[in-house]
């Protein structure tokens, strides 16, 4: 099986064993996203750049980064799985969309004009 396929299939079949479809509507699972992003900046909070680069060698400072960047993929899933999108097309076709709004010749090594 296509191993996006078993991660949507994994989010589904954990939210169905805990009966929790009752909670997850499109807003909350939004604003779920929304908290697992912040859990994941966090780990950056008060740290400058240079704080940071010198933390990466630290495993339970990366695991803790790895981990909220899966919490906040597993609300994404849950999110497309409620909205039946395709996760990884509707990511290309964007990437398609910024390409176009941001065409490499303009934009090489500026993030704006
Ligand atoms: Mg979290």
């Amino acid at each position: 099986m296509d191993k996006f396929l078993e991660l949507r299939e994994a989010v589904s079949d954990f939210i169905r064993e805990r009966e929790w479809e009752k909670f997850h509507n499109p807003k909350d699972i939004a604003i779920s996203i929304s908290i697992e992003a912040a859990e994941l900046l966090e780990n950056f909070q008060w740290r400058d750049k240079k704080e940071v680069e010198n933390m990466l060698d630290d495993e339970e400072y990366v695991n803790s980064i790895i981990e909220e960047m899966a919490d906040v993929m597993i609300y994404l899933i849950a999110l497309s799985n409620k909205l039946n999108v395709d996760l990884i097309d509707a990511s290309f076709k964007k990437i398609k969309k910024n390409e176009k709004k941001y065409p490499k010749e303009k934009f090489k090594g500026n993030a704006f004009l």
